[in-house]
């Protein structure tokens, strides 16, 4: 039993190295590439793919002879964007409550039929030139991680996913109002934590299941319970000597500031966070995904939820807070992470629906270059994956996208024209000819 194992594992090894051996080159020249790491935009690079890696990054005067070229030189290169907020496996409509939703999607909605729904809107991810996504829970149990397991198998297209498998939370978790002979049915869609001990074996238990980071909700607004310092401080402490990050949804401050003594790596929302929060988080290199929308979003889904449209100042007032938010957290030098949390349908695929972060982030703000690093190496840096994703480099894996138009002065337009998608060497979309010959 153990020798078949130990040769099943040898043939692994030596034959990764062969595989990529085999398959074949593809250069690509960029009219501008977009270097997210040094947060500048390059002139005329050529960028040598093969298989599913990138191999180097040159001058156009580097092209060899007889290899296949895809011409880029009229569009702004970028590495695939990364969503680093998502929840396909989720999808309620504006009208509805969102307990109320889950309690249904829970009782009445089959694993299969969610997960293969999840499928198709994760396969839009990719339609946007979002070629990675963090899929941070409210996917039943490990949903997530059999469809990051279907896309890397290459069953399903979609996008790269990193999964966290049902969020770690206190008692009721996010679902309100159930009744205590009901609670069983919120653990089929988060872990409840009772205590420190506790925390650390829900951690085990992800870890089995093979989770790329873990989610906690340090508290579970509206429901009044939360996560302990004590709690938090053990998840982190398990998760970190098994190397996964670990990530805190907070409406409150008090939950944030939780989360921050006890070690997380980074805030989801913080939608009320004090200055001294900010600061803390700056201290101790926290980062925060803000998960907000822009005003025409906004006016879409008020619409869809049966808001009068002579009483709409709320959506002012709720974006200047939070704008006001976003630009104190840049001030006081805290690391921003670009990532939706979109999951209400608002009649567009749910792709489309996310890239709304860039619409929103420029509004509050941002300047374009500081979104697409937010959205690239950074997103991956702070997943501990920067070599592999958000970066066109030596090693990289080839995600790979192109948009037309001018990517500082009309950055949201240019970033709707998508119109090259490359994720893992392979084309997945692509606009443009692809010609082999070739002139130098
Ligand atoms: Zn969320």
């Amino acid at each position: 039993m153990y020798k078949s194992l130990i040769i099943l594992l040898i043939i692994l090894i030596s034959s990764q190295g062969k595989l990529i051996g085999q398959s074949n080159s593809t250069y690509i020249k960029a009219g501008y590439l977009y270097d997210s790491k040094n947060n500048k935009l390059l002139k005329n690079k050529l960028i040598h793919v093969k298989g599913t890696k990138i191999i180097s990054v040159g001058d156009f005067e580097s092209l060899p002879e007889n290899n296949q070229v895809i011409d880029l030189t009229e569009y702004t290169v970028l590495p695939g964007l990364i969503d680093a907020h998502t929840h396909v496996l989720f999808s309620q409509d504006a009208k509805e409550d969102f307990a109320e939703h889950s309690m249904k999607s829970l009782t009445m909605e089959s694993d299969a039929l969610r997960v293969l729904r999840g499928a198709k809107r994760a396969k839009s991810y990719l339609d946007q030139g979002i070629t990675s996504i963090k899929e941070l829970g409210n996917s039943g149990l490990y949903l997530d991680i059999a469809l990051r397991d279907a896309i890397n198998e290459g069953t399903l297209e979609g996008p790269r996913i990193f999964a966290s498998g049902p969020i770690l939370a206190a008692n009721g978790g996010q679902i309100y109002g159930v009744l205590p002979k009901y609670q069983n049915i919120i653990n089929t869609e988060y872990r409840i934590v009772t205590s420190p001990e506790d925390a650390k074996n829900a951690v085990r238990e992800h870890v089995n299941q093979n989770v790329d980071l873990i989610k906690i909700c340090a508290d579970n607004i509206p429901n009044k319970t939360y996560l302990t310092i004590e709690e938090i401080k053990s998840i982190v402490e398990i998760a970190q000597s098994y190397n996964l990050k670990v990530t805190a949804h907070c409406v409150t401050n008090q939950s944030a500031w939780n989360a921050i003594e006890a070690g997380v790596d980074g805030i989801e929302h913080g939608f009320n966070l004090a200055d001294s929060t900010l600061i803390k988080m700056a201290e101790k290199k926290v980062y925060l995904v803000p998960t907000e929308n822009s005003k025409s979003y906004m006016k879409t889904y008020a619409k869809l939820a049966g808001y009068k449209t002579n009483d709409l100042g709320w959506i002012d007032n709720y974006l200047n807070r939070l704008e006001d938010r976003l630009r104190r957290a840049i001030e006081k030098g805290v690391t921003i992470v670009a990532g939706s949390d979109n999951y209400t349908d608002i009649k567009v695929s749910r792709g489309e629906s996310s890239k709304d972060m860039f619409r929103y982030y420029f509004e509050a703000g941002m300047k374009p270059l500081n979104i697409l690093q937010s959205s690239t190496y950074i997103s991956a840096y702070q997943l501990g994956r920067e070599n592999e994703i958000g970066y066109i480099f030596p090693e990289a894996n080839a995600d790979i996208i192109a948009v037309k138009g001018d990517i500082i002065n009309d950055f949201i337009s240019t970033m709707a024209n998508v119109e090259f998608v490359m994720k893992d060497g392979e084309v997945y979309f692509n606009k443009i000819k692809i010609s082999s010959n070739q002139t130098r």
